[in-house]
């Protein structure tokens, strides 16, 4: 049997062929749903611990398929990939995170809008052109705006990462690493890249009550950022108990279903100046 995963589903098929359909499926559809709005972009709740109030968000997207319901982007984020779609899609979810992030400076909130760059994208030769565009057309302040990059991205060319990494700063906009520990890069190079924040993925997260594991990985992050003056935030946080565990860290940001789940803006909203725990 054929399994198409996702966080919230799992769907299983009867063969491997009607598992290839579903995508033959999703990726000629792609377009269009880009096209006629099916994409919904959702924000993440982040925390500060000190206060436990949210200080930003992560934008995450997803496919709200006019018949097959919500799809998740572990579905479609790899075929668009595939398909050569990942361009668009991901101006997409630029042009729309932009957009949310000026609303709410414009409402005088105050939140950190974080978006996910896939590794194609962020090597893609106009991939600065396109950010100064979506800067103008939406006239976002770019200093609202956290470019997640995956590590595997950063590792990928490091002379061009680090040049585009200049450029993004020049214009002001904060990078993360996202994931940042599965990518098995030589971290000697992390001082090369003008970055802000490590992401601490959730597979450490979860792991973090197995010693020589999840624990040990979250500290050596915790400190290896502290030496390289960079910010952390543990993604993933689900439980109390890994709360406290990650305080006893000195983690200063939080994201996990223990606060909030991905959800549109007008949910957001209310969740501001309150404590979240
Ligand atoms: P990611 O960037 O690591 O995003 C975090 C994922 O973990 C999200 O899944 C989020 O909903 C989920 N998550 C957050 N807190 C918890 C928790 O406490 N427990 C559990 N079990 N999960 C939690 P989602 O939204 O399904 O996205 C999956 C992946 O798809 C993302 O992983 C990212 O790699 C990719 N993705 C999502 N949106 C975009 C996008 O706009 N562009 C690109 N290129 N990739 C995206
Ligand atoms: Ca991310
Ligand atoms: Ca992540």
């Amino acid at each position: 049997q054929a399994k198409v995963k996702s966080k919230k589903q799992v769907v299983f098929f009867d063969d491997i062929a009607e598992a290839a359909s579903y995508r033959l499926r999703l990726e000629s559809e792609l377009p269009l749903a880009i096209e006629t709005n099916q994409l919904v972009l959702c924000y993440q709740p982040q925390v500060d611990t000190i206060t436990y109030q949210m200080v930003g968000v992560e934008g995450l997207v997803r496919w709200n398929h006019p018949e097959l319901g919500m799809i998740s982007p572990n579905d479609f984020i790899p075929l668009a990939e595939e398909a050569g779609m990942i361009i668009r899609l991901g101006e997409w979810v630029l042009r729309e995170g932009f957009l949310q992030a000026k609303r709410w400076e414009d409402k005088g909130i105050e939140l950190k809008v974080g978006l996910n760059v896939s590794m194609q994208q962020f090597h893609h030769p106009t991939f600065v052109l396109t950010l100064v565009r979506l800067v103008k057309e939406t006239q976002v302040n770019p200093r609202q705006i956290d470019l997640e990059i995956t590590e595997v991205s950063a590792v990928e060319d490091i002379e061009e990462t680090v040049e585009t990494m200049h450029r993004l700063k020049q214009l002001g906009f904060t990078i993360s690493i996202d994931d940042f520990g599965t990518g098995y890069s030589s971290l000697s190079r992390l001082v090369d890249f003008p970055i802000d924040t490590l992401k601490i993925p959730r597979e450490f997260v979860q792991k973090i009550n197995i010693e020589a594991s999840g624990y040990s990985m979250i500290s050596s992050i915790i400190h290896l950022a502290q030496s390289l003056n960079l910010a952390v935030i543990a993604e993933g946080v689900e439980t109390l108990e890994q709360v406290n565990v990650l305080n006893q860290l000195a983690c200063e940001r939080m994201q996990g279903y223990y606060f909030g789940r991905p959800m549109p803006p007008h949910e957001i909203e209310p969740l501001l100046y309150r404590d979240l725990t």
